[in-house]
């Protein structure tokens, strides 16, 4: 099958009526439909499906009996965002399975296994923490702060991955498994407008700009909407909201920023409640590492001071923070001679190349998106771009699996 039929095939799970798009968190039914599928298609191709202690589905292409040493490895996550698009994420996966197919259509041979592999809570939508499953493999994140996060629900991570079986005790760094990997390649929808302008459908990454998500809680007193005068208000909503203008402020003064407040939670919530607490995300980027941080010390010390004027108080945590990454220049250079007109970008969005790329070979191949837009329905790839970049990789894989 195309790359493009397997999308159309996948089309229908996890939409989202009320959002527009889909919304596939990790675990919840269509996400655990869109992994059965990705198994059953895998078995298809003949491949040796196992899922791993953090719960990534590895699906591999080797010879029995043959050690599963310097492997090239490709796969991207099927989890979404709220409302996300298509695309981001199942193109990565779909992509990789096509590009099995066609080399063993045409009868590539290699010493070198190739192993597709599916991670979990790439976007951090259900738990917060972005490439979650990469982040446990590597040890990026240790395992008890990871089994104790909770999502909307109250759900811990602990929770969800014993009901879906997986042993929250083995939870946690798996270097043997890493080891196994000789070189990672990631294929993505491009996620900005570097493609757009460009006569040619794919690039190949070069690296992915820092980047942090820090929660702003601002603390005041809930109270009667009605009954409380103005000048008796202790209201974190005033505060929570100058913050997101100061946020916009001083990320244009900084060329290359950008800082987003995309989720803004106020408790109790109610519409006719003064409310008592309000949390506010900040997304923080920047590519050069020594101005993010002054950044987001600057709004954070804004929020502080707004907080302090309305009486309130402020506690500020990370989340999560991502340096900056380089993909290896070595296989860079690799994809580059594989596709010569392959244009070459950086990007603003994290993956979970950019959390293997400290311990393996990494590199990404983007495919042209002509909306220039991502974490939204409007994401969008022609199917012969998704096709192009299909191919693309097929050829990638061909080439650095031949060579041990
Ligand atoms: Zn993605």
């Amino acid at each position: 099958m195309t790359a493009s039929s397997m999308l159309a095939a996948l089309a229908d799970v996890g939409r989202d009526p009320a959002r527009g798009g889909y919304s596939r968190p990790v675990f919840a039914p269509a996400e655990l439909e869109l992994r059965e599928w990705f198994v059953a298609e895998a078995r298809r191709l003949g491949l040796d499906v196992e899922t791993d202690r953090n719960g990534l589905i590895w699906a591999w292409w080797d010879a029995p009996g043959r050690p599963r040493t310097n492997a090239v490895a490709t796969g991207s996550h099927l989890d979404s965002v709220p409302g996300g698009g298509a695309f981001d994420g199942p193109l990565g996966v779909v992509s990789a399975l096509a590009a099995v197919e066609q080399l063993q259509a045409i009868g590539h041979t290699s010493d070198r296994p190739i192993v597709v592999v599916v991670f979990p809570e790439e976007e951090g939508s259900r738990y917060g923490v972005p490439c979650l499953g990469s982040g446990l493999l590597t040890g990026t994140i240790s395992a008890d702060r990871a089994l104790s996060l909770k999502d909307e629900y109250g759900d811990t991570l602990a929770e969800l991955l014993d009901r879906n079986g997986i042993d929250p005790a083995r939870v946690g760094p798996d270097p043997d498994a890493v080891r196994r990997i000789g070189a990672f390649v990631e294929l993505h929808v491009e996620q900005g407008r570097g493609l757009v302008d460009l006569a040619e459908p794919v690039a190949v990454g070069r690296s992915i700009i820092g980047h942090g998500r820090w929660k702003l809680r601002f603390e005041g007193h809930g109270n009667h909407a009605g009954t409380t005068l103005m000048s008796d208000r202790n209201d974190p909503m005033i505060p929570a909201a100058q913050t997101v203008l100061a946020a916009e402020t001083a990320a244009r003064a900084v060329p290359g920023a950008r800082a987003t407040v995309g989720k803004l939670v106020p408790v109790p919530g109610g519409s006719n409640v003064i409310a008592s607490t309000v949390d506010v995300w900040l997304d923080v980027r920047h590519p050069d590492e020594s101005t993010l941080a002054p950044l987001v010390a600057e709004i954070s010390a804004q929020a502080d001071r707004l907080a302090i004027a309305a009486g309130c108080r402020t506690q500020v945590s990370c989340e999560s923070y991502s340096p900056a990454v380089h993909f290896d220049p070595d296989l860079i250079r690799r994809c580059r001679e594989i596709l010569p007109t392959a244009a070459l970008l950086d990007t603003g969005a994290g993956h979970d190349a950019g959390v293997l790329a400290p311990y393996t070979p990494s590199a990404m191949l983007f495919v042209r998106n002509p909306s220039g837009v991502s974490h939204s329905p409007e994401e969008y790839a022609e199917d012969d771009d998704v096709d192009a970049g299909a191919h693309a990789l097929t050829e990638v894989l061909a080439k650095l699996s031949a060579t041990a």
